[in-house]
């Protein structure tokens, strides 16, 4: 019976592949990708040469229907996204809901992510955590934020380079006293792991780059 696989690919390093996702992305009918020119360059790398096809935001309403038709009735599928585990802040969950409904068997392999680095290399409690992904950009930030920063477990948050200093800014006029890890870069040639207050990540931050993309790692209530 065909499957749908979702696959983890690197979250920078190309090297951060595991054998199974390679075989698994060969032996599959298409692969559905997040975006086609981004998922070229790891298929060549890797000469996979199975079919790929575009699933992302834009189009996943519309075309989730169709393809678990497809799979029913035959086609092996391995979803990846442009980095990480497809289905965290990525595309991924609305297509395993829907095989779930077809009585289609889901699979996904384990594999990179960010926020499991940022969160082992914290030096922040890792025992226990809540992962919030994205915080919206404008409407209900702060609530959000106010909401995840009265927690008594540490918080994972994904931010990108437009907003990480707009974070950091928030979170010391909130919780000034509080622990922060932000790793900058994960896997890749800057890879970077800052640690302290905001206030003293935001003179780190100010004085140095903020270039790239952002895991902010923070100190629970009570961590
Ligand atoms: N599916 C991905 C995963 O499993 O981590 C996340 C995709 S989300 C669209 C992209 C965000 O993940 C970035 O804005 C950043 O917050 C985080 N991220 C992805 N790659 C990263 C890296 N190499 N270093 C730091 N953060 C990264």
């Amino acid at each position: 019976m065909a499957k749908l696989f979702l696959v983890p690919t690197p979250i920078g390093n190309l090297g951060d592949i595991t054998i199974r996702a390679i075989e698994t992305l060969k032996s599959a009918h298409v692969i559905l990708a997040e975006d086609t020119r981004v998922a070229k360059k790891l298929l060549d790398h890797y000469e996979i040469s199975t079919p790929v096809k575009s699933y992302h935001q834009h189009n996943e309403h519309k075309i989730t229907e169709e393809i678990a038709i497809r799979i029913s009735s035959g086609e092996t599928t391995a979803l990846i996204s442009d980095a990480g585990t497809p289905g965290i802040s990525d595309p991924g969950f609305l297509l395993v809901r829907k095989c779930m409904e077809e009585g289609i068997p889901v699979e996904c392999l384990p594999g990179p992510t960010a926020l499991i680095p940022a969160i082992v290399a914290s030096g922040i409690p890792s025992d226990r955590f809540y992962f919030e992904g994205f915080l919206p950009h404008k409407k209900g930030r702060k609530s959000r934020l106010t909401a995840i920063l009265e927690l008594d477990r540490t918080v994972v948050l994904y931010e990108s380079t437009h907003r990480i200093l707009k974070l950091l800014k928030e979170v010391n006029e909130m919780a000034p006293l509080r622990q922060i890890s932000v790793s900058r870069e994960l896997t890749k040639k800057f890879e970077e792991h800052a640690r302290g207050t905001a206030q003293e990540l935001l003179h780190h931050f100010e004085q140095g780059s903020t270039k790239g993309e952002f895991v902010v790692v923070i100190q629970g209530v009570k961590g």
